[in-house]
C-alpha cells in the first residue's frame, strides 16, 4: 500500500481566515501565539486536514505533543492507551501517529493493515529503550513462573516477551488482579512507577515484586522539596503527579495517576489552582479544556515528544519518508499482539478492579 505523493493545494485567502478563526477559538491564541505566527500555523493545518482526507488517514496525537498539533490536525487525542485502541476500532487505511516510536509500533501491531507513518522518525523514549527483549528473557529464567508485566511505553520487541502489557492508568488495577494468582511479578521498565505500585499495592521490592531500572528523562528529575514551596506560595492549589515520578516526590502530592486520570481529578474538582507535575503538553491542553481554571505551572519539555511539527506531519502525508514508515516484522508483531490484548481484557474486566 505504498503513499503516492500528492502536494496539498495552498489556501485561499478566505479559508486561511476561517482557519485562523477556528485556531483561536480552540485556544491557539490564549497560549501565545501571535497573530502572524497564527496565520503560519492555519496554513499548514489547513493543507495537513484536506491532505488527510484524500489520503484516508487518520492523526492521533499524545497529550504530550505540540498544542498546534492537537488542537490543529489531530482526530484522537489520547494517552498511550486510548490511541491504541482508537487507531484499532479506526477504519482509516493510513495512521500519521503523532508520538514517539513505540506508540507507532503499539499501532502497528494491533493494526497490520494499515500504513503506519511516524513524522519524526528518531522520536524514540528514554524509557522504552532501557530494555532489550534479551533482558527480558535473562529475567524470566531468573524467576521462573512470574509473570513478566510490560509497561506500554516499551518496543514491540519487548512486549513480544512479556505476559501483559499496562499503563500507568491501569497498571494497579491489573497488577491486583495477577496477585490474586501469583506471588511474584515481574514489571518493567520503569523503576519509579515499579516502585510507586509496591508502595500501593503493599508489596516487598525484590520478593514480590521485581523491578528494573529504567527511568523516562522527564518524570524522573522534579524535585519534591519544590512542591512545600508552592504550595506556601498558591494556597489551597492542588498538586498532582504522574504515576513515572519518584516516590518521594508522589508522597508528598495530592493525586497520583496517568495523564487521563489527571485530567479527570481538574474537570471534577474545584481548587483554586491545579499544578501538573508532568510533561507540559499536559498542562497546555488543560488550559484549553478548562479556561476557567488556573494552572501553576511545573513541568517539563520531553525532547522526543516535542520532535513532532506540524511540518512534519505535512510531510509524512506528502511524500513520506521511507524511516517514517513503522513495520514490525510478522512473528514479533503476533507475539506483541497477545500481551496488548490481554491489557484490554483485564483492564475491562469489572472484576480486576
Ligand atoms: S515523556 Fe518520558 S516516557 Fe514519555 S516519551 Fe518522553 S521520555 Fe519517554
Amino acid at each position: 500500500m505504498a503513499v503516492k505523493e500528492l502536494r496539498a493545494p495552498e489556501p485561499s485567502a478566505a479559508a486561511l481566515s476561517a482557519e485562523v478563526d477556528r485556531l483561536t477559538e480552540k485556544g491557539l491564541a490564549d497560549l501565545g501565539f501571535q497573530d502572524a505566527e497564527l496565520e503560519k500555523t492555519a496554513r499548514l493545518t489547513w493543507k495537513i486536514n484536506v491532505l488527510k482526507k484524500e489520503k484516508k488517514a487518520i492523526i492521533p496525537a499524545h497529550v504530550y505533543q505540540r498544542a498546534e498539533v492537537i488542537l490543529g490536525v489531530a482526530d484522537m487525542i489520547g494517552d498511550s492507551y486510548k490511541l491504541a485502541k482508537l487507531c484499532a476500532e479506526s477504519r482509516a487505511e493510513r495512521v500519521v501517529f503523532c508520538g514517539v516510536r513505540f506508540m507507532a509500533e503499539t499501532a502497528k501491531v494491533l493494526n497490520p493493515e494499515k500504513e503506519i507513518l511516524l513524522p519524526a522518525p528518531e522520536a524514540g523514549c528514554s524509557l522504552s529503550e532501557s530494555i532489550t527483549a534479551a533482558q527480558v528473557r535473562a529475567l524470566r529464567s531468573t524467576h521462573p513462573g512470574a509473570p513478566v508485566v510490560t509497561y506500554i511505553n516499551t518496543s514491540a520487541d519487548v512486549k513480544a516477551e512479556s505476559d501483559v502489557v499496562v499503563t500507568s492508568a491501569n497498571a494497579p488495577k491489573i497488577l491486583r488482579k495477577l496477585y490474586e494468582t501469583h506471588k511474584k511479578i515481574v514489571f518493567i521498565p520503569d523503576e519509579m512507577m515499579g516502585r510507586n505500585l509496591a508502595r500501593e499495592l503493599g508489596k516487598t521490592l525484590g520478593n514480590e515484586l521485581v523491578i528494573w531500572e529504567g527511568s523516562c528523562m522527564v518524570h524522573d528529575n522534579f524535585d519534591a522539596a519544590s512542591v512545600e514551596f508552592y504550595r506556601k506560595m498558591y494556597p489551597g492549589v492542588k498538586i498532582l503527579a504522574h504515576f513515572e515520578c519518584s516516590p518521594g516526590l508522589v508522597s508528598v502530592v495530592d493525586f497520583i495517576g496517568g495523564t487521563g486520570d489527571m485530567m479527570k481529578y481538574v474537570d471534577d474538582n474545584k481548587a483554586p489552582a491545579y499544578m501538573l507535575i508532568t510533561e507540559c503538553g499536559l498542562g497546555d491542553l488543560a488550559r484549553t479544556r478548562f479556561p476557567q481554571k488556573a494552572f501553576v505551572p511545573m513541568c517539563r519539555l520531553c525532547p522526543h515528544m516535542k520532535a513532532t511539527d506540524l511540518s512534519r506531519v505535512l510531510r509524512a502525508l506528502e511524500r513520506p519518508a521511507a524511516s517514517s514508515r513503522i513495520d514490525v516484522p510478522e512473528a514479533i508483531r503476533e507475539r506483541a499482539r497477545r500481551p496488548i490484548e490481554r491489557m484490554f481484557e483485564l483492564a475491562e474486566d469489572g472484576s480486576a478492579s
